[in-house]
């Protein structure tokens, strides 16, 4: 059975039990966080956790869901003030939980309290838990089975994953206590470590934790419970699941999970699209992605890249497409026996909408194209661009820079800062720039710039209305946003890996629905 446990931190008795109410319909266990409360002692009573409440039971019963009681110190990653003492007291204080009720007890805690006769509950029912917040210690192994010598009826770790190979300890956890038939949960935090909160349960792990709302999260990476069972299919998952992710860094903003995971529910596949966080993209192939090097068993069927390895990872490939070869970057990867094989879908996907939309003003062949920016969508799109015969110019703030990507298309290079679009019947943003960060306000090219443009195209995606587009339509141009080409990508991409035709309003109705929130 995969347990979803949602963790509930509320500081009041009443938003607590609102809080255990929504946790209710989505939660197959439900973490209450004492921690959180700001009246420790009342709400103990009101919960019916004090001994001091004689017909009084925990508040599993009313919500008909098996709860973990937590009080996390602020040491161990908690909200508590409270020494080593005040909580020994607390637990000891404590009623024996029922059977659907687990203590979640930090290490030196259980150490404390084991063969203690004023601690006299169910062993099988007390998680011991031990956080790292920092990364993954190098003795963890030593730590596991320092947890697993106590009487403690599970195990669970949570260590920080910097890197998405940080995740292979916390597998190899779990591999372990499945041999040695322990109940462990293990976990990665961080936007780095979300593989484990979504595989943890299919590779064994007790349970995996998701919040209530993505407000909620009470630790580093979580994602919502409802994300866990809707987008991940987490009930699905097994050894068989074919996997499949997106390697970057970041990649915590991107919509292809909810995008390909909708395709692969739609098609009725078992498959899973997973964010890689990765910093050393060599080291993520090797370790985790190359069947001949890797280090996990798993059934990884493809990888979509995405900043800053579209380049860096080609070299780490065994056969490269040569449309990929030559726009210089590789967006996608096939995993195929024990080979590696690298494509572009970006160019493809650049070109796809373009093709419809400006087919209103004539043939893309006969359009005179500026694309600002110099990066691996640019080389895309000035790539697709060439093919198609349209003529192209570059427009980058660095142009010395830029000027080698320039030369490789064979197309002119200009400053960025003061250029004029006029001339242009199409403007392509291959810039970061207005996307839903700290540049959301900025456009490459104001309205002023954009006079007599027949069509803005911005390979932004979030937000869908950037100021580019804004200030294209008051200069009268017709503007095409970055959804289309991701939506096309991503559906040849799907074709790469599974050999099916995608439902492409499906992608789009999941990418828009993540837009929206
Ligand atoms: P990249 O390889 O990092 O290239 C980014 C380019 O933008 C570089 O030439 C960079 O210039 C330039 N740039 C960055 N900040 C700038 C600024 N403040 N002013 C002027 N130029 C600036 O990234 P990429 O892969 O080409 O992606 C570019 C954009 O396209 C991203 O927003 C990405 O999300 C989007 N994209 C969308 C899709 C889609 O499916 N819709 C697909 C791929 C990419 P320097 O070299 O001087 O830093």
């Amino acid at each position: 059975m995969t347990r979803i446990c949602v963790p509930v931190c509320a500081r009041g008795i009443d938003e607590m039990r609102d809080a255990i109410a929504r946790a209710a319909e989505v939660a197959d266990t439900i973490e209450l966080r004492l921690d959180c409360l700001d009246d420790l002692e009342s709400a103990s009573r009101e919960f019916g956790i004090s001994r001091t409440v004689p017909e009084g039971d925990v508040e599993s019963r009313a919500i008909g869901r098996p709860l973990i009681l937590t009080l996390r110190c602020a040491e161990q990653g908690g909200h508590a003030s409270v020494d080593y003492d005040s909580r020994r007291r607390f637990w000891s204080s404590v009623k024996p939980p029922a059977t659907d009720c687990f203590l979640d007890l930090e290490y030196d805690l259980v150490q404390g309290l084991s063969g203690t006769k004023s601690f006299d509950a169910d062993w099988e029912q007390i998680i011991c838990s031990h956080h790292d917040f920092n990364g993954v210690p190098p003795d963890l192994e030593r730590i596991y089975e320092a947890m697993a010598a106590t009487p403690a009826g599970i195990v669970k770790i949570a260590v920080q994953a910097n890197d998405a190979t940080d995740c292979l300890s916390v597998f190899e956890l779990l591999e372990r206590a499945q041999l040695e038939d322990r109940e462990l949960i293990a976990i990665a935090m961080g936007p780095a470590g979300i593989m484990t909160r979504v595989l943890g349960p299919s590779r064994g792990s007790f349970l995996t934790y998701g919040s209530l709302d993505d407000e909620s999260a009470t630790a580093p990476g979580q994602v919502t419970a409802r994300e866990l069972r809707d987008v991940y299919r987490i009930e699905r998952l097994d050894s068989e699941t074919k996997v499949m992710g997106l390697v970057g860094n970041p990649v915590s903003q991107s919509l292809s999970p909810c995008m390909h995971n909708a395709a692969f529910a739609n098609a009725d596949l078992n498959s899973v699209y997973l964010p890689f966080q990765a910093k050393d993209v060599a080291q993520f192939i090797r370790r985790m992605v190359q069947p001949r090097t890797r280090e996990v068993v798993w059934n990884l069927r493809g990888l979509s890249v995405t900043i800053p390895h579209k380049s860096t990872v080609m070299p780490l490939l065994d056969w490269i497409d040569p449309i990929a070869r030559e726009i210089g970057a590789v967006n996608t990867i096939v995993v195929q026996d024990d080979r590696l094989l690298g494509y572009n879908t970006d160019a493809l996907g650049f070109m796809t909408p373009l093709l419809k939309r400006f087919g209103r003003f004539g043939p893309v062949r006969n359009a005179r194209c500026a694309v600002i920016g110099a990066g691996g969508a640019a080389r895309a799109a000035l790539w697709s661009l060439a093919k198609e015969g349209a003529s192209a110019a570059l427009f980058a703030r660095n142009v010395e820079q830029a000027t080698v990507t320039a030369r490789d298309f064979g197309v002119p290079c200009y400053p960025l800062s003061q250029a004029d679009f006029a001339g242009f019947d199409i403007v392509v943003n291959a810039t970061p720039l207005g996307m839903a960060d700290a540049t959301q306000d900025i456009t490459p090219a104001t309205a002023g710039q954009l006079h007599g443009v027949r069509l803005a195209y911005d390979l932004v995606y979030n937000p869908i209305e950037t100021v580019f587009l804004r200030e294209a339509r008051a200069a009268g141009c017709d503007t095409l946003n970055g959804i289309e080409m991701l939506l096309a990508q991503g559906a040849e991409q799907f074709k790469l890996w599974t050999g099916k035709e995608p439902d492409t309003e499906v992608m789009r109705a999941a990418a828009l629905s993540r837009l929206a929130t």
